[in-house]
């Protein structure tokens, strides 16, 4: 990954043009390019200037042409391209990864499943069997058998076995609720 590539990618566009003196509406609108009133024929009187967030970049339909966050903050501050990058990975407190924080990350368990969603999930499932639920779920066998439930969201950690927790836990509360 280029230093561009970094410095793109921890600044948005509009912070960029809001380093520049500028503002942005969004992407729907046409509106002030920062460099208007300097670069343009017409003083900057004209909304000549779009940002697209989605690609984070941005046009001046004006003469100042295309701009990545890079590539505003290096206008705005008379600097190359290149330093600009750098500023930027300064400004937004870039550490470049030490050996140790890469192997973290190469080792770390990435858990995809949220099982605080998934016991939410379950919650609302016994609330819609049972509107007293909040009431009941402290009385037992509904309390200790939610709690197994909770208990064996421990184990869950592909979207499969998310799916298969949700299954078999419904199903428990299910017929305990319908008893
Ligand atoms: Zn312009």
């Amino acid at each position: 990954v280029s230093d561009r590539e970094l410095a793109n990618g921890r600044l948005s566009i509009d912070d960029a043009v809001g380093l520049a003196g500028g503002e942005t509406w969004g992407a729907n609108s046409k509106q002030w390019c920062p460099f208007g009133h300097i670069n343009h024929i017409d003083g900057g009187v004209g909304k000549a200037f779009r940002v697209y967030p989605d690609s984070n970049t941005a046009y001046c339909f004006a003469g100042c042409g295309w701009f990545d966050p890079t590539h505003m903050v290096a206008v705005a501050k008379d600097m190359t391209d290149r330093d600009a990058a750098l500023w930027i990975l300064e400004y937004t407190g870039y550490r470049e990864p030490t050996v140790e924080s890469r192997w973290e990350a190469a080792t770390a368990v990435h858990t995809v499943v949220d099982t605080a969603a998934l016991a939410e999930a379950l919650k609302v499932f016994c609330t819609r069997l049972d509107p007293m639920w909040d009431v009941h779920r402290f009385d037992e066998p509904f309390a200790s058998t939610f709690r197994k439930c909770l208990a064996l969201l421990d184990r869950v950690t592909t979207e499969d076995e998310a799916a298969k927790w949700l299954a078999v836990t419904k199903d428990g509360m299910r017929s305990l609720l319908s008893r």
